[in-house]
């Protein structure tokens, strides 16, 4: 088992260890929840000074061209599609991951109807992140077309789920709870079999995992970029569709950012050619502009040395606690089969809450998932093999402690 001074030795030999430079990170913190709000990249503050003085403050409406505010969406979305796989002109940043779930249901959707025009499945899987089944629903009660949600479980799995009455399979690639990845290239080809289209949320994925939309023949997707993007508390999300479905079908929220010449002001909406006609508004260009920070930092890093060092940190964790806490109960939710995992590690504990509000009372932020899971987010741009070890060793001291058994720490009084 490794040691804390094997890890410091481990930290000095990553090749991704300079990258943590680039975050600003509080003193006194090990930060494990990257996959749920990312940490602060040092040049964002320069950034939204630049953003908010010099671009609104003196540019003010000539910014939309001078400072390229109209193209920030497509070029922004260029720049993520790299992490993607994504040809160029094929994700733009816009929205939340919510209504974008919404436009590319509403364009499989719709494709299907001119195709395949009987079939009335949506499958997704029960345990999918809950806005993602809350928008088929929404979307399913909004059609009034008789469309079903069907959900895979440990009763269903994918195989039995898919044939030729559905539609549209809409799956997390990281599950939000237990870390598990799909194969999205062996999933997308199984349902190309039965003529079903996909759509892939990339939540948990986008610049946590390898990701190849293209590769993998996917057909739309979405995720968002205040996770392992680092884009900032509530930055916009995105939306990738192939180019082989652009140009079928216009989706429903047809603002005028959608519309080919949107200052022509014309009276009858004609959607813009390529990915831009999923824009809707008016986009929040101060929060939008702080995505680029980082986007540029997670480019730096080279995407296999990044996949390598996450399972390599993933493992590690996995293995301290095993062995150092071991005789408490704690169940490992998240596969140990590299192939079947993504970047962030859950353990589930009958006192899993207050268990986690132990650990962030004591600079350990990870973060609890109904039911009983603590969820530990590994993002390999800004945390090393110390930060994991000295991480289990305050678990450790909590657990045999049982410093988590108090009344402040059971109160269940946050939002998150
Ligand atoms: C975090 C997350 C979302 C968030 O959606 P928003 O509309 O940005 O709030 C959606 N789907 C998954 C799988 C997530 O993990």
């Amino acid at each position: 088992m490794f040691t804390l001074e094997e890890c410091r030795q481990a930290d000095t030999r990553d090749p991704l260890g300079p990258l943590k430079q680039r975050f600003s990170l509080p003193d006194g913190v090990i930060y494990l929840d990257g996959n749920s709000l990312g940490v602060l990249p040092n040049t964002a503050r320069a950034r939204s000074t630049e953003v908010i003085d010099q671009e609104w403050g003196v540019g003010l409406i000539r910014s939309w061209n001078t400072a390229n505010w109209f193209e920030l969406p497509s070029r922004l979305g260029n720049k993520l599609g790299q992490l993607l796989g994504a040809h160029e002109d094929e994700v733009v940043i816009t929205d939340t991951t919510s209504l974008n779930l919404f436009k590319a249901l509403a364009a499989a959707l719709r494709i299907q109807q001119e195709t395949r025009p009987q079939r009335r499945v949506i499958v997704s899987e029960r345990d999918n992140f809950p806005t993602d089944l809350y928008m088929i629903q929404g979307m399913i009660d909004f059609l009034q077309q008789g469309y079903e949600l069907r959900l895979i479980d440990d009763e269903l799995p994918l195989e039995a789920a898919l044939d030729e009455d559905v539609a549209v399979l809409l799956l997390s690639h990281v599950n939000y709870r237990t870390g598990a990845l799909y194969d999205m290239a062996a999933v997308t080809a199984q349902a190309h079999q039965y003529g079903v289209l996909t759509i892939w949320d990339l939540a948990h994925a986008a610049g946590a995992v390898p990701v190849d939309l293209n590769g993998a023949d996917a057909d739309f997707a979405v995720g968002c970029t205040y996770k392992y993007l680092n884009g900032g508390p509530g930055s916009p999300a995105f939306i990738w569709v192939s180019q082989r479905h652009q140009d079928r079908f216009w989706q429903p929220l047809s603002g005028w950012w959608g519309h080919q010449r949107p200052f022509d002001m014309a009276t009858e909406y004609q959607p813009a050619t390529g990915i831009r006609r999923f824009l809707c508004g008016t986009q929040p260009i101060l929060s939008m502009s702080l995505v680029e920070c980082g986007l540029d930092v997670a480019l730096e890093a080279d995407m296999d040395q990044l996949r390598a060092k996450s399972l390599a940190l993933t493992d590690l964790f996995i293995a301290l606690v095993e062995e150092r806490c071991k005789g408490h109960p704690l169940t490992l939710v998240t596969p140990r089969d590299h192939q079947k995992r993504g970047s962030h590690v859950s353990f589930r504990h009958p006192e899993g809450f207050a268990v986690m509000q132990a650990l962030i009372a004591r600079g350990v932020i990870g973060d609890y998932r109904e039911p009983e899971v603590l969820r530990f987010g590994i993002t390999p741009l800004y945390l090393g093999y110390a930060d994991v070890w000295n991480a289990v060793d305050i678990l450790k001291d909590i657990l045999d402690s049982r410093s988590w058994d108090k009344p402040e720490f059971k109160e269940r009084t946050s939002v998150t």
